[in-house]
């Protein structure tokens, strides 16, 4: 199938359209388990996101609950500490170490006094202290009515630590005096029951940005903590809205799925994650092993293909090379292919199709044999009675227009002959029933007996013979050499001019002699050159002399037959040397 411009949409080769079956089937399931495996991670991503979401919720509800219920307690120790009857300091001790053990999460709880002094503490190091220039001492001055303070260093155990600290006032309003719990970030496990299962996380973070708490627990350093601090997400959930999201960790810089809920009205924040990694872990595993499995089809298709491919190319080009061999005439051949049963007939057919070839090239020998021996029995009666005739006119001296005549006769009845005699000679050699008759020849002798037999046939009075009278002896059918010979003479005679030479050399080479005829005509075009040595053919320039153009193709196959080569070097109007050559005895 071709597009209009010449675009292929299928491959040339068979073996390339059955590789690309697979593929024709394997990129839309390709595609359909990409789309599904798309779907499948869209899906655990919403859900991951919702179950992170949720549970930072629950986290936020449950440091909510905490802080308002010490909130709540300090209430009490307020009330206690405003009593119209004061407490001794021994009775203020006790009830806040009282009240210290009822929170695992509390390091002391302090009284401090309007101005900011410690009065009295659960902790007795911390009596004395003046902390009227802390931020959540100062908010609570102004009027507030509790305050939970940032993360912080604790001026007393040099440890992260928060407080959460409430005001006592009078009837006017005036301040009595502030009941402040130190809790430890640390053990704020007890508060936030969460255990999550893999590398999942929770978190809290105060307003600054600072980790407060996280779980699985991990050592973490001030700098540590204050990571995350300025982070886009965590920006948009102390701005008071629930965020979820992936985003990368700025503790571990892993990609995260998570969810943020505000801690209001506090205005910190909770927050659960998990690794996307992790989230999509069975996702990636079930698609490297589809994914894997579809290769094995593919490759386990593409080599289903690539055989049955060999199964159709190998008999075709068998049946290829089979017909090349019939085009040369080997008929006795015949074909068997194994493969598809439609090769197979293709190949009973090619057998069929050969030996209908050989019988019509059968019955063409015949018909040549038959009308050239016709033909030949009526020249001779031609050619005899015509030299009879030129005898008895030469008695009678009548030399004119007759003896002419007589002679044209003659030489055309001869030429007539040589043409059927070539006629015969290619059908013959075409059916293989040439035998040679090989025996040792002395190029030499051979060659000075012909010329001087040829006499009366060619103008052998051009022909300059360059052998060497130490030249090995060869292996020869004569009679063929002969044929040889005269072949080529005859050709650098007829195609050169009258006036030159021609050139008969003969050397002897590693195996063999090599034997060459150059004449200085006409030459031969570049063009013609490969077809010379074929049935029938002959070069343009070469019409006008008389021939069958079936001379060279029958010294071809003589010297073949003799186990020699043939080849011409020519330059057009400079002449033409054939050479051959002849296996030694
Ligand atoms: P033909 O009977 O035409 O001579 P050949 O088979 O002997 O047939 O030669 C084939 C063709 O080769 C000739 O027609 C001629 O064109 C060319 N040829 C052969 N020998 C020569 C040569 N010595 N010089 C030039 N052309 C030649």
């Amino acid at each position: 199938v071709r597009f209009s411009r010449g675009y292929r949409l299928l491959p040339r080769t068979i073996r390339g359209i059955l590789l690309l079956l697979p593929l024709v089937v394997l990129v839309p399931v390709l595609l359909i388990a990409a789309g599904h495996f798309y779907d499948e991670f869209q899906r655990l991503r919403a859900t991951e996101l919702k179950a992170n979401l949720e549970l930072a919720r629950s986290v936020a509800d449950d440091f909510d609950d905490y802080l308002k219920d010490i909130i709540h307690q300090e209430f009490a120790i307020g009330i206690a500490f405003t009593w119209p009857q004061p407490l001794t300091t021994e009775q203020a001790n006790k009830l806040l170490i009282a009240n210290t053990r009822q929170y695992a999460t509390i390091r002391y709880f302090s009284w401090v006094d309007a101005q900011g002094r410690v009065v009295a503490s659960s902790e007795p190091a911390a009596v004395g202290m003046n902390i009227s220039s802390r931020p959540y001492f100062q908010e609570i001055a102004r009027g507030k009515e509790w305050v939970v303070s940032d993360l912080f260093l604790g001026p007393l155990t040099g440890e992260p630590t928060f407080v959460i600290a409430r005001g006592v006032r009078d009837e006017g309003d005036t301040l009595r005096g502030i009941v402040v719990a130190s809790a430890d970030p640390q053990s704020l496990g007890q508060v936030v029951r969460v255990r999550r299962a893999g590398q999942a996380a929770i978190a809290i973070i105060d307003r600054q940005g600072r980790l407060v708490y996280r779980y699985p627990e991990v050592e973490l350093t001030w700098e540590q903590r204050s990571l995350i601090e300025g982070q886009p997400f965590l920006a948009q959930a102390l701005a008071g809205d629930e965020v979820a999201g992936t985003f990368v960790s700025p503790i571990d810089h892993r990609e995260l799925m998570g969810g943020l809920a505000p801690i209001s009205p506090f205005g910190w924040v909770a927050i659960a994650t998990r690794p996307v990694a992790e989230v999509m872990a069975p996702v990636i595993r079930d698609l490297l092993r589809d994914f894997g499995l579809l290769f094995i089809v593919g490759a386990a298709a593409s080599l289903v293909g690539l055989a049955l491919a060999r199964n159709i190319t190998v008999p075709l080009s068998r049946l290829g090379e089979y017909a090349l061999a019939v085009g040369r005439g080997e008929f006795g051949r015949r074909i068997e292919v194994a493969g598809p049963s439609e090769l197979e007939r293709l190949a009973n057919t090619f057998n069929q199709m050969a030996q209908e070839i050989r019988v019509r090239e059968e019955q063409r020998d015949t018909v040549v044999h038959t009308v050239s021996h016709d033909l030949r029995n009526a020249l001779m009666i031609i050619q005899g009675q015509a030299q009879l005739f030129l005898r008895q006119l030469g008695k009678a001296g009548l030399k004119g227009p007759e003896m002419h005549g007589a002679e044209a006769i003659v030489t055309s009845a001869k030429r007539m002959n040589a043409m059927i005699e070539d006629l015969v000679d290619s059908a013959r050699l075409e059916s293989g029933q040439l035998r040679l008759e090989k025996r040792p020849v002395d190029l030499n002798a051979f060659v000075s007996d012909l010329l001087h037999r040829a006499k009366e046939a060619m103008d052998v009075g051009r022909v300059k013979v360059d052998i060497p009278a130490e030249l090995p002896t060869v292996l020869a059918d004569p009679n063929r050499l002969e044929r040889i010979l005269t072949n080529l003479l005859t050709n650098a005679l007829k195609y050169s001019p009258l006036e030159t030479e021609v050139l008969f050399r003969a050397e002897s080479t590693n195996k063999e002699v090599l034997v060459s005829v150059s004449d200085r005509g006409i030459g031969i075009a570049p063009e013609d050159i490969p077809n010379l040595f074929q049935r029938y053919y002959r070069a343009k320039g070469a019409r006008k002399a008389e021939g069958l153009g079936l001379g060279l193709y029958i010294t071809k196959m003589l010297v073949e037959a003799h186990g020699g080569r043939i080849w011409v070097e020519s330059e057009l109007g400079r002449g033409s040397t054939f050479y051959f050559t002849l296996p030694l005895e």
